[in-house]
């Protein structure tokens, strides 16, 4: 007969873990509501100042935020990254949009190289589709928005086709701090078009498999478009 080590933990910090473990198995996902304090209090059969010590360590981690009426919904899963970079970013005054494009370069360049030797056949339907919807959105009403949404689709599809979940998480961290310069980019005569046909060649690099092509291509892809920021943020 063997003895089970006892369980030293915190009561929150089991709430919170348990609650955490739906989240991270999708039962729950982003925007669905937690149930309510009195449901939780029931089904954990604990007190009430245990379930709100659990939530609000949940809520300072940025895995779920606060809704109407004193609920809570589950966040967005790279928020806390995306919330703490952009932290960083504002409390070290040192680091510049310079900083961020050079990082965006590292990450982006060796996820396409990666990319190549270990994207399927639906990683290369995603970055088509995304391709798509960045021609379409051209020239459309307010279609800068929809345009960067789907550049970040696309970006995020060969950070998906790497398998490599904390790079994906990563990319979108730093992609969400610079949103705004690459917003001002997309009113750049012809920035956005270069953009729908530098994509085409990094696809076409990482269907083939040639690593060293796909890096080569998204690094021109990079430097394009951070010489091209560098001439929005000058024109104010
Ligand atoms: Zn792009």
């Amino acid at each position: 007969m063997s003895y089970q080590p006892l369980e030293r933990r915190k009561v929150y910090e089991q709430i919170a873990e348990q609650l955490l473990g739906q989240i991270s198995q999708r039962h729950l996902k982003p925007g669905d509501a937690l149930p309510p304090e009195r449901e939780l209090t029931e089904q954990f059969k604990v007190g009430r100042s245990s379930i709100r010590e659990a939530l609000r360590m949940l809520e300072s981690q940025g895995v779920i935020r606060g809704a109407n009426g004193g609920a809570f919904v589950v966040a967005n899963a790279a928020n806390p990254l995306n919330s703490s970079l952009r932290l960083v970013f504002t409390l070290d005054d040192r680091a510049g949009l310079h900083d961020l494009f050079e990082l965006r370069r590292i990450i982006d360049c060796e996820a396409a190289a990666l990319a190549a030797e270990r994207r399927q056949g639906a990683h290369l339907d995603e970055m088509d589709a995304a391709i798509a919807e960045m021609e379409a959105s051209l020239g459309a009403d307010a279609g800068g928005d929809r345009f960067i949404d789907a550049d970040l689709r696309f970006h995020l599809a060969v950070a998906d086709a790497t398998g490599n979940r904390m790079l994906l998480h990563s990319m979108e961290a730093v992609r969400d701090v610079v949103r705004r310069a690459l917003l001002t980019v997309y009113l750049i005569p012809q920035s956005p078009e270069s953009a729908v046909v530098e994509h085409r060649a990094v696809r076409a690099a990482i269907a083939v498999g040639d690593a060293e092509r796909a890096r080569g291509a998204m690094r021109h892809h990079l430097t394009r478009v951070e010489s091209d920021v560098e001439k929005g943020v000058g024109r104010g």
